[in-house]
């Protein structure tokens, strides 16, 4: 199978980049980030504490997360129910950090993604997908960019979609959720020894595009 992953923190551009070459390339997209998302408003429905890993260990008993493709688009599916638009919600983005930290989530998730990348060539944006998801994977790429660019993107995204937001909230956010990813105990957002590096601070989602595919068409 042909699996792309691409790694790297909030904003950087990946799940943007993933999905074209997804298109170009005639591949599945799958954004593993939704699946913490959904996981984390799981927790948000049931009145349980993201941070209380008990509580959380209980939730994950019963959860069922599933992804699946409509006109190409990924829908995610919490407990049967199309969770696409709610887990963008600003609010969901803090309590997936937090979630996706305990190892009773990630085991769970990680079983989901590896059993879509063994039965389909596809693309995974997320930030263990080189280093733990699947370590063997042929094609591996860090993306990141500065975080004052990753926030202004996501604001342009959120504003352009509606939804009013605080730019110096949201900064302040990313930068909070880059360290809690990448100092977690299990599964840290890091690039893998073998990914290679994209810093698209002053790069267009083009360059981005046409950097991967140069790379993977070779
Ligand atoms: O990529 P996205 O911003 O949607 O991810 C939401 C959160 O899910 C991240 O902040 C991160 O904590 C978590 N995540 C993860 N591992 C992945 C993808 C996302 O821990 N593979």
């Amino acid at each position: 199978m042909l699996n792309i992953a691409l790694d790297g923190p909030a904003g950087s551009g990946k799940s943007t980049v993933a999905k074209i070459i997804a298109q170009k390339l005639n591949i599945l997209y799958l954004d593993t980030g939704a699946m913490y998302r959904a996981c984390a408003l799981k927790c948000y429905l049931s009145g349980v504490d993201v941070k209380d890993e008990k509580a959380v260990e209980e939730i994950m008993k019963n959860v069922d997360v599933r992804v699946e493709y409509k006109n190409g688009a990924q829908i995610t599916l919490l407990d049967g129910k199309d969770v696409s638009t709610d887990i963008r919600k600003p609010e969901v983005s803090m309590l997936a950090s937090a979630v996706s930290a305990h190892a009773v989530v990630r085991e769970k998730m990680v079983e989901l993604q590896r059993a879509v990348a063994k039965s389909m060539d596809c693309v995974l944006d997320g930030r263990d997908i080189g280093s733990v998801v699947l370590p063997n994977a042929k094609f591996k790429y860090f993306i990141t960019a500065d975080s004052k660019v990753r926030a202004e993107r996501r604001y342009k995204e959120l504003i352009e979609r509606g939804t009013p937001v605080d730019f110096e909230k949201l900064h302040e956010e990313i930068i909070q959720r880059d360290y809690n990813d990448s100092h977690r105990k299990n599964s840290p957002l890091v690039q893998a020894t073998d990914a290679k590096l994209i810093d698209t601070s002053s790069l267009s989602v083009d360059e981005v595009v046409e950097t991967i595919l140069n790379d993977v068409e070779k």
